[in-house]
């Protein structure tokens, strides 16, 4: 291996290391829950899911769940 994809490999591992330097600006995932399978995307700051909990309060157990699996690169759902 050269030594130009090794300084890149060791970068990537401190990048990695340091997901503050991450911030999500969108993306869209199915969440198997223990009732249902849901989509959840995040775009432009707002996060939606396709529960009927998260239609009437802005915020639910699945996006719940991305905002802990996500930690700091990524807003936290505000209740509505
Ligand atoms: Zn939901």
């Amino acid at each position: 291996m050269d030594s130009g994809m090794m300084s890149k490999i060791e970068k990537a591992r401190r990048y990695a290391e340091q997901p503050d330097r991450i911030c999500f600006e969108e993306f869209k995932v199915r969440l198997a829950g223990d009732n249902d399978s849901h989509v959840v995307t995040f775009s432009g700051g707002q996060w939606s899911c396709d529960c009927l909990f998260f239609a009437r309060r802005g915020v639910c157990s699945h996006t719940m769940a991305l905002e802990r699996i996500l930690g700091t690169m990524i807003p936290v759902a505000q209740e509505v």
